[in-house]
């Protein structure tokens, strides 16, 4: 069973803490905290329900009500469907499943609905739901129950009186069905609707369309590892060559890739019809089988996919979530087609890599294989040549989608990085080398082992990280390299070059990659003085910015269709307080930002002079003159830079960003973002202040960035 709260939002979910059962007092639990620098879990005191204010504060539920296009179709069709049971005689009895704020049944309320039954699995939001049909004056008007409506009875003495006629719900996440809509539906039409119903919305289409995306492909496969003049070093071990990879979807705002970046080789197909009106019933597995013919020769690795709702039975409400290339509503002649269209964090478009790539021609007619369980889908591709024998879903039998994110292979791919740390570490490599890797979770160990190194040791104590090493050190007849957990001070006495690629699979925030300055530091007074040391030195920039969109998913909604939404602000703004979810770590590069004012450099760590702490505060102003202002600021970015061989490598943007100008940023890591509940518009003089303070003995780091508070 699968019992996530919002897995509309799981992307977010990043830190898992487990809760104990020890309780200090009433409001207070022991939660156990990973510290992603030291690698050791601490017992941390939490309030009680820190892991709901977590999941509220990190949850994308504003962005979702920000969503006036859904709300709207919402609206219009809620409309339609009371009128319809009113133009039939009937009463319009609705009842709403998950309705969170409230904000459908109000809806329904307001069409004139004569009953309203709402009900809501996730507690605090039911509690908050209440308040806010209290504050709108319609509490009298609707019945909240704080249950799944899986768990609802029907009957005089039941949570409803009688059958409903109007369902109306919004249980969808970006792959559709993962919130467990299919199981909603089919228990709300055998227990709780009338035969005789209308369903908002009506019915949904999944659509797929298959591409070839080397870009994205790296998020997937891990490539052989070459240097700078292409010759490759390790091989990948055929096994993750022929991994079917992870069956997760990847949801990615597809509108943001680049467009050169991807080849379309079908058009899109329609792929799984969904009847919500219970006319027909839906299937909880369904495997589809279609042939289609290639519009453009290329290799078959990956499906979009994307579904569009049909709000009303007539058809004349479509929501689609397709990306601006096959979206209704999308203005092709535009600059920027992808901003003209409605723009939503809660629904993004699914990735599915095909377990294996084929290259198809144009004209030729292939077979797209579509197959869906009670959760979630997958799918196959076969031709002439490839046939599969079984279309199970796929499961990773290699490691590497166990033991890393989608983004940590990427940044593994990310050829212009590795190719600078492999050239600094070839430079470096003395005469039987003794190279520490105090990251075992990149390959720059083994490759140093290739290159010439007498003996590698790697640090590394998670046994999925293990494995995959032991993987490349099969495939590429390493026989100098061997892993630790820890390295005696005998060892790390005879080292003469350290390596750390700062991308360690632990790490989410850039700074929690400090870990490398952790480790060093922790060695430091064994290690020879002459030791040379990849990279040099870490820095963290920070720089106001303008998010397009983004801000959306954080920002206060005040109101909402005209409903006072303050309590559910409320709501969240306390649980990021509780639960302290300021900064996050967004990829970027999917989400269009402009640069607000100058970038600074907040601190530098130097890995051959650390230090056993750094306190760093200031103001920094916006900008030095006026032409170096943008309006308005709605965001801070912090990002770190890592010197290698005295050239800086950006885990944030690209190029050096130009105020007003939309910056590019890496899309092999994620940046630390703040979101201002505010924007604000800006002058020369507005400051910014921030305080770093970070301790390498016990391994702790802290960032705080704002506007700076007004001196009176
Ligand atoms: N209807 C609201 C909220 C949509 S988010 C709106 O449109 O703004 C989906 C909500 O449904 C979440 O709060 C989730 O907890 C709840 N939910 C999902 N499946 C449910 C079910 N079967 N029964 C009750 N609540 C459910
Ligand atoms: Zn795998």
């Amino acid at each position: 069973m699968r019992i996530v709260l919002f897995p509309r939002f799981r992307r977010l979910l990043l830190d898992i803490r487990l809760k104990s059962t020890a309780a200090t007092s009433k409001m207070q639990v022991f939660t156990q905290k990973r510290n992603p620098i030291t690698g050791s879990t601490e017992w941390d005191v939490q309030h009680e329900d820190y892991d709901y204010h977590q999941e509220i504060a990190r949850s994308a539920f504003a962005d979702m009500l920000h969503d006036t296009e859904r709300n709207k179709k919402y609206h219009r069709a809620l409309q339609l469907a009371i009128e319809k049971m009113h133009d039939a005689g009937k009463k319009a009895n609705v009842l709403d499943i998950g309705t969170g704020t409230g904000l459908l049944s109000i809806m329904a309320v307001r069409c004139g609905a004569d009953t309203v039954t709402a009900c809501e699995a996730f507690k605090p939001m039911a509690e908050c739901c209440s308040k806010i049909l209290q504050r709108n004056g319609v509490a009298d008007k609707i019945t909240v129950i704080p249950k799944r409506s899986t768990d609802l009875t029907v009957g005089e003495n039941g949570d409803m009186k009688e059958k409903a006629n109007i369902l109306v719900t919004e249980v969808f996440d970006t792959e559709l069905i993962g919130e467990g809509a299919l199981s909603t539906f089919a228990h709300a039409h055998q227990y709780l609707l009338e035969e005789e119903c209308v369903v908002v919305p009506d019915s949904a289409v999944i659509y797929a369309q298959v591409v070839e995306c080397p870009t994205l492909q790296k998020w997937n496969k891990l490539n052989d590892l070459a240097d700078e003049d292409l010759k490759v070093i390790l091989r990948t071990p055929q096994k993750m060559k022929d991994c079917a990879g992870s069956a997760a979807v990847h949801d990615v705002q597809l509108s943001q890739l680049p467009r050169h970046s991807f080849k379309e080789l079908s058009d899109q197909i329609p792929v799984f019809y969904y009847d919500w009106s219970g006319r027909s019933p839906v299937d909880c597995r369904r495997t589809v089988k279609q042939q289609f013919t290639v519009t453009n020769t290329g290799r078959a690795q990956i499906v979009f996919m994307w579904w569009e709702l049909n709000m009303d039975m007539e058809g004349k409400i479509l929501l689609s979530c397709a990306p601006w290339w096959t979206h209704p509503d999308a203005d092709l002649s535009s600059e920027r087609p992808q901003d003209s269209i409605p723009w939503r964090d809660h629904w993004m478009q699914g990735v599915y890599y095909l377990p294996q790539e084929i290259t198809v021609q144009k004209e030729s007619d292939v077979t797209l294989v579509s197959c869906q369980d009670e959760y979630s889908l997958w799918f196959y591709l076969e031709d002439e040549k490839t046939k599969h024998k079984h279309y199970k879903r796929p499961i990773c039998e290699c490691g590497v989608h166990m033991a890393l994110s989608r983004t940590h292979v990427s940044y593994l791919n990310d050829g212009k990085r590795s190719k600078k740390l492999l050239a600094q570490i070839k430079d470096d490599l003395v005469n039987d080398a003794i190279v520490l890797d105090l990251n075992g979770s990149s390959l720059l160990g083994l490759a140093a082992a290739k290159m010439g190194a007498k003996t590698v040791y790697i640090l590394e104590n998670t046994n999925l990280n293990i494995g995959i090493l032991n993987d490349y050190i099969q495939a590429n007849n390493l026989e100098n390299v061997v892993i630790l957990p820890d390295v005696t001070d005998e060892l790390t006495e005879k080292v003469t070059n350290v390596v750390c690629d700062p991308n360690f699979s632990s790490a989410i925030l850039p700074w929690e990659n400090l870990k490398m300055a952790y480790l060093l530091y922790k060695y430091k007074s064994k290690l020879n003085e002459s030791v040379k040391i990849v990279p040099e030195s870490c820095e963290l920039w920070a720089m106001p910015v303008e998010f397009q969109d983004l801000h959306k998913i954080r920002i206060p909604l005040g109101s909402c269709e005209g409903i006072d939404m303050t309590i559910f602000d409320d709501l969240v703004e306390s649980s990021r307080i509780i639960s302290d979810a300021e900064i996050e770590a967004q990829p970027l590069w999917e989400y269009p930002c402009k640069c607000g004012g100058l970038p600074r450099r907040l601190i530098e760590v130097n890995m051959n002079d650390l230090r056993v702490t750094y306190a760093c505060d200031g103001d920094h102003t916006v900008a030095d003159t006026e032409s170096e202002l943008s309006q308005p600021v709605n965001g801070f970015v912090v990002w770190a830079t890592w010197s290698v061989g005295g050239k800086p490598t950006s885990a944030g943007p690209g190029e050096w960003p130009r105020v007003g100008e939309r910056v590019i940023w890496d899309m092999h890591t994620r940046q630390a973002v703040k979101i201002l509940k505010k924007s604000k518009i800006v002058s020369v003089t507005d400051k910014w202040s921030y305080q770093v303070a970070c301790d390498l003995e016990k391994g702790q780091f802290n960032l705080n960035i704002d506007w700076a508070k007004e001196e009176t």
